[in-house]
């Protein structure tokens, strides 16, 4: 049976009056790598820290492995690693620098950094261990040793709070290999993310908006929830598909997305639109496409189901 690791129950916090995340209630499973997406502002960060015990909640609670965390912040903290979006590595001191200084923070020995250390570069790829301060080092390897000094300490669940953003494909790509990695050793990886292609590889994810939970649920659980019916993608043989999108929104068949020169359509209304699309000289095809996640957050946004 899958063993709790995070329950968060009914949470609101708030500053002043506004309420950053507002009633959310979650569970998530050791080993997992559950995704926590939104748009800027949603709440995500927030949440992160009231799970890390950074931020107590204004209401309602959170257990990490049983263990309230406003009650028992420095008995989990070892068992947690939290990689911010920002402030992770002190951009002026070396590589072994920062690794001996996340080690302090964690009351490691010199040792067991070094021995950790050594581990860890090898795990991200690392083999010249670069000699000056890390402001100096590309986006892509700096978020690679943060990831290393986070789990210094071979916490058990981790946090990583946009981890990609601002990086190449190549690191995007590098750095969800070693997630999986780390779940694969039976690691727990909360991670929030901006790239909708980066929530396919979650077991599950959650979509916020606005302090909310819009929807909860494996990408493929989430695809057949808001797309019984497959999106539709037009083509065109003449340059209409602007004007069609105005008229799909104006009749009000379903949304309507301009992709270069194709429109993609989730139908709400099927009998009018098919009849529409047989009717017309402009649109070349129409066929069914498999939704991404893409069009699971467009249209959960929208307040559609
Ligand atoms: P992003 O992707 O931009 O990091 P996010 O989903 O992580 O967004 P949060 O950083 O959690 O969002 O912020 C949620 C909301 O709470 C935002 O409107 C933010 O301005 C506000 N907020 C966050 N921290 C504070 C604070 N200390 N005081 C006041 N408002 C705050």
């Amino acid at each position: 049976m899958n063993k709790t690791i995070i329950r968060v129950e009914n949470l609101i916090i708030a500053f002043g009056n506004f309420r950053a995340v507002d009633g959310i209630s979650f569970e998530v499973s050791k080993g997992e790598i559950f995704g926590f997406l939104g748009a800027n502002g949603a709440g995500k960060t927030t949440t992160i820290r009231a799970l890390c015990g950074i931020l107590n909640p204004t209401s309602g609670r959170v257990f990490v492995n049983g263990k309230d965390v406003a009650a028992a912040t420095s008995v989990l903290k070892p068992h947690i690693g939290y990689m911010s979006q920002k402030f992770t590595l002190y951009p002026d001191l070396t590589v072994y620098e920062n690794m001996d200084l996340a080690g302090s923070l964690y009351g490691l020995d010199r040792e067991t950094v070094r021995r950790r250390s050594a581990e860890l570069f090898d795990f991200i790829g690392l083999k010249n261990i670069p000699k000056g301060p890390v402001k100096h080092l590309s986006g892509g390897v700096k978020q690679m040793i943060a990831l290393a000094s986070s789990i210094l300490h071979d916490p058990e669940l981790l946090f990583l709070d946009e981890p990609t953003a601002g990086t190449s494909p190549q690191t995007r790509t590098s750095f969800w290999n070693l997630i999986r990695q780390l779940a694969a050793k039976g690691k727990t990886v909360f991670v929030t993310t901006h790239y909708m292609d980066e929530a396919e590889y979650c077991g599950r994810i959650v979509l916020m908006q606005r302090g909310r939970i819009l929807a909860l649920g494996t990408p493929e659980e989430l695809k057949e929830r808001y797309f019984p019916v497959r999106p539709k993608e037009l083509t065109f043989c003449v340059h209409k598909q602007q004007e069609t999108a105005q008229k799909i929104k104006r009749e009000n068949w379903g949304l309507v997305s301009v992709f270069g020169s194709k429109l993609r359509v989730y139908v709400s209304n099927q009998t009018a639109f098919e009849n529409f699309c047989r009717n017309s000289r402009d649109i070349f095809t129409c066929h069914d496409v498999p939704p991404s996640l893409d069009d699971v957050f467009l249209k959960a946004i929208s307040g559609d189901k």
